[in-house]
């Protein structure tokens, strides 16, 4: 038998054809799921701003962009990506990551917790049921006082030498450098007296170690951090893909702990709504006050939507139903496979 290398190269130019085809098309699908999402919600005016920030009423309602980060370095975009709001708590996950990474993940599930509360995010009571005498910690680092502490955990000398390194985690999840909205910081640092109770509480349980004022006070800072949706589905890509940002090729997180992050994501990222959110997406996720949400689908993508109002429970309406569309045509529940 004589090997024809016509015949060989036929064959392999078509296979290569039907490779990038496969390719540009499921391109296109995403892009459309994307386009679908957003026309379909862009009329759409439920739900009403976060206000117990006086600089979250401000901020313009009307604000939505979509954007999906792929394990393979795809970026999609749909709508206003341009405009940026406050992170808010969906920093929490970030600086969780960095104690993580820090300091390991026992570390985190032995003095704070990895238990849904049952409570609102800014729970004080949550505090007295969680304490360690009581069979606690039945609390987790997504809510206010765990995110409190979580970030005073954080390593550094100095205020400054933490912040640095906080923003500068923050930054290489995002790949881009990312500052502070310093209206909102001032905003926030000027009302958050309910954040100092529990910075003390927290102290005065012994989860926090010392200066319970200086880790209130950074985590507001963090929570003023300024993302666009970019941004955001940039951060949830690079916790899709393993702790390494997809684009830049930056390896942030050591990959061993993204599994116990999405965990607590699972568990608690959509405030009261959380087991809701799981039941219908599969998806650990995490929202912000600011209007933002991002989720994960590990090995697949990062999504994330900003759109500033919010439902009862302070999850974003169109951020919700916009990226349950999307990760739905897209297959993106890691709880749903098929049968071999
Ligand atoms: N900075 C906000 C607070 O502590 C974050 C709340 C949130 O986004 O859930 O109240």
């Amino acid at each position: 038998m004589s090997f024809d290398i016509r015949k060989f190269g036929l064959l392999f130019s078509a296979l290569f054809i039907f490779a990038a085809t496969a390719q540009a098309q499921s391109a296109k699908e995403i892009q459309a799921a994307l386009d679908a999402a957003y026309a379909k919600y862009r009329d759409l005016q439920e739900g009403a701003n976060a206000d117990y920030i006086p600089a979250l009423a401000a901020v313009d309602s009307n604000i939505y962009g979509i954007a999906l980060v792929t394990t393979n370095g795809k970026v999609y975009t749909a709508g206003d990506i341009a405009s940026e709001v406050s992170i808010q708590s969906i920093s929490k996950v970030f600086t969780l990551a960095k104690v993580m990474d820090e300091q390991g993940p026992e570390m985190v599930a032995n003095t704070i917790g990895v238990d849904a509360t049952g409570m609102r995010f800014n729970s004080i009571v949550s505090i007295e049921f969680s304490q360690k005498a009581l069979g606690g910690p039945e609390m987790n680092s997504l809510v206010n006082p765990g995110a409190i502490a979580t970030t005073s955990y954080v390593k550094g000398d100095t205020r400054d030498a933490i912040w640095n390194s906080i923003l500068s985690y923050y930054s290489d999840f995002a790949g881009r450098p990312l500052s502070v909205n310093q209206e909102v910081f001032k905003s926030e640092s000027d009302t958050n007296q309910r954040n100092q109770a529990i910075g003390y509480l927290m102290y005065a349980y012994g989860y926090i170690k010392s200066e319970p004022m200086r880790a209130t006070d950074i985590y507001t800072e963090q929570c003023s951090v300024s993302v666009n949706a970019k941004d955001l589905a940039m951060m949830a890509g690079t916790l899709a893909n393993a702790g390494k940002n997809p684009v830049s090729k930056k390896q942030v997180m050591n990959a061993e702990n993204v599994p116990e992050l999405l965990a607590v994501m699972a568990t608690a990222g959509l405030y009261d709504d959380s087991g809701k959110w799981l039941y219908e997406t599969g998806l650990p996720g995490k929202s912000g006050v600011g209007g933002g949400i991002i989720a994960v689908s590990p090995g697949k993508f990062g999504i994330a939507v900003i759109s500033p109002r919010l439902d009862e429970a302070g999850n974003s309406v169109r951020a919700q139903k916009a990226i349950a569309d999307i990760s739905a045509a897209l297959g993106g529940n890691p709880l749903a496979v098929k049968a071999r």
